[in-house]
């Protein structure tokens, strides 16, 4: 066969195969390794490794469009020096990801505006970047979602939406209380997370002693935070709300509307 009738039908199968990437790559490989005098099978690795990075970063493309993520704020932007409870050290440590691997829960408590969701969403955009699937919802949207799941009968693929995902992360517990079904879905959700081995990221307002306070039912509260803790690191914040800080540091006096 003429190199350029090969030419033509390597063409023809990397389309016949969907890679767009190796096909764009084609000439340029081929020219490079002509040019580096490298070996055959070495340009084969070029070209299928182009092919594999694309389709690693389509995958990151669609995992962060499907994740829920609507500002994707990073832990490259979170301001250590602002925030003396959390070490760096034990961000950096997190990002390395072990703790999605080992399949252990982390949860940030603490008062409004310290950082939680931040760093919350911080790691869970570390876990897309390595390939997981993630999906970050509050509690709030889980609610709604679940009770529109349920008047169409629709629950249990709903709940499927929230074991699946390598990484679920759960924001804002314990702004609103729960009923009885809801607090069920949960602990179903988390029960057949932590037989997976599956982690959970969690912000809350609330120390654990006043879940009971949120959960309709403490005995459930407590076989709930049973399965959260079991394996878990939490990361408790205190302080002062970041943004208040700043307007303090900047000599802004915060605007007081008193209640309606
Ligand atoms: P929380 O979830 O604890 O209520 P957020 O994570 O939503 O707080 O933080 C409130 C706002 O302040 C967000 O815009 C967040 O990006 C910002 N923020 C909080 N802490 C820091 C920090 N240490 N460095 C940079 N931005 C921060
Ligand atoms: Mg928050």
């Amino acid at each position: 066969m003429s190199a350029a009738v090969s030419y033509e039908r390597v063409r023809e199968h990397l389309s016949a195969l969907s890679m767009e990437a190796a096909l764009d790559a084609l000439d340029v490989v081929l020219e490079n390794g002509q040019k580096q005098e490298c070996t055959t099978v070495e340009v084969i690795d070029e070209l299928f490794t182009r092919e594999r990075d694309e389709r690693f970063q389509r995958r990151i493309r669609t995992n962060l469009r499907l994740s829920g993520i609507a500002t994707p704020k990073t832990l490259e932007a979170f301001d250590f020096t602002a925030q003396s409870q959390v070490s760096k050290k034990t961000i950096d440590e997190l990002a390395t990801l072990r703790f999605l691997h080992q399949g252990e829960n982390l949860l940030f408590l603490g008062p409004p505006g310290v950082g939680k969701s931040h760093l919350a969403v911080g790691l869970a955009l570390k876990a897309i970047e390595a390939g997981h699937r993630v999906y970050f919802l509050t509690l709030h949207d889980l609610i709604s979602k679940s009770r529109a799941a349920r008047s169409k009968n629709r629950l249990n693929s709903f709940i499927h939406t929230l074991i699946r995902p390598d990484l679920l992360v759960i924001d804002e517990v314990g702004y609103l209380p729960l009923e009885q079904h809801d607090a069920t879905l949960i602990f179903e959700a988390v029960s057949k997370r932590y037989e997976k081995l599956k982690p959970i990221i969690l912000t809350s307002n609330k120390t654990y002693a006043s879940w009971g306070d949120f959960f309709p039912d403490p005995v459930l509260a407590t076989a709930l935070l049973d399965r959260l803790l079991h394996h878990a690191t939490t990361i408790s914040i205190r302080g002062e709300s970041y943004r208040l800080r700043h307007r303090r540091l900047a000599g802004i006096t915060p605007e007081i509307h008193p209640p309606k």
